[in-house]
């Protein structure tokens, strides 16, 4: 078993109040993780730490064996820890392609020079379209971002994180504003992502949660309560209590 991430004992106290509660999860290489819990229970925080977004007030985080808490965000992208954003402005009047052809070749490190024509840029046009099919993107390759659904611009933001080669993809509700049909579609085209590629995904629809993670950790006022299979947590009690009056029929 390898553990592709890790925190240990993180806490994050903002004031007096503690957002993280002494968090030790192990994210196993190629898992399809899911962290849920009740709203504020710290879920965007902890992604929070995890990325560097936000330091932590003790704590590790741990990526490949190695201690990364220290490190600012573009370092931890640049040691395979990759999450999405939403689509800046500069992306919405360039085509799916384009924007997906700039993130590689600033992973590439070809920088904006990527459209002279000099030399060969064979490879990173392999790799775009090689994402955009993995993202199932090729049929609006050519549209302009702005011009999709919600769905298909998810989507974009993944393959834009990709575009960075990581060994891990962190998501925070890649669903939340994407209509019914589309999430479903959306979680399907996730899920057949290479397993070299070890997913932590937060998200509210437990039908999305429960068809898509081969594991669970449940997150509650800052601390995990439980991390098993689906199938365990789906009969776990404590699960069951916390989310009582909620729908939660996993
Ligand atoms: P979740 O994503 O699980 O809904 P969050 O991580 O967003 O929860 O928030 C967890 C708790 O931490 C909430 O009570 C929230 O109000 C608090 N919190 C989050 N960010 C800050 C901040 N920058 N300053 C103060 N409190 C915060
Ligand atoms: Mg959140």
């Amino acid at each position: 078993m390898t553990i592709a991430l890790e925190t240990r004992n993180l806490v994050k106290r903002f004031g007096g109040f503690v957002a993280t509660n002494d968090v030790s999860l192990k994210v196993e290489g190629g898992a399809r993780h899911a962290l849920i819990g009740p709203n504020g229970a710290g879920k965007t925080t902890l992604i929070n730490l995890l990325t560097g977004f936000l330091e932590p007030s003790s704590g590790e985080v741990v990526l490949k064996g190695e201690a990364v808490t220290r490190l600012s965000q573009h370092r931890r992208v640049k040691r395979g820890l990759a999450r999405t954003f939403q689509i800046n402005r500069l992306f919405a009047r360039m085509t799916v392609l384009e924007s997906v052809m700039l993130a590689v070749c600033e992973r590439r490190e070809l920088g904006a020079r990527w459209w002279h024509p000099v030399g060969s840029h064979g490879e990173a046009i392999d790799e775009a379209a090689c994402l955009l099919a993995q993202l199932r993107l090729l049929d609006v390759a050519h549209s302009e971002t702005r011009s999709l659904a919600y769905g298909k611009q998810r989507l974009i933001e993944i393959a834009l994180a990709l575009a960075a080669k990581p060994s891990v993809l962190l998501l925070d509700e890649p669903a939340a504003g994407v209509p019914t049909g589309e999430s479903r579609e959306l979680f399907e085209t996730i899920a057949q992502l290479p397993r070299e590629v070890t997913i932590l995904l937060i998200e509210h629809d437990m039908d999305l949660v429960f068809r898509f993670a081969d594991r669970i950790s449940v997150l509650v006022n800052g601390g995990l309560v439980v991390e098993d299979t689906p199938e365990a947590i789906a009969r776990d009690k404590r699960v069951k209590e916390v989310y009582l009056g909620e729908a939660f029929d996993g």
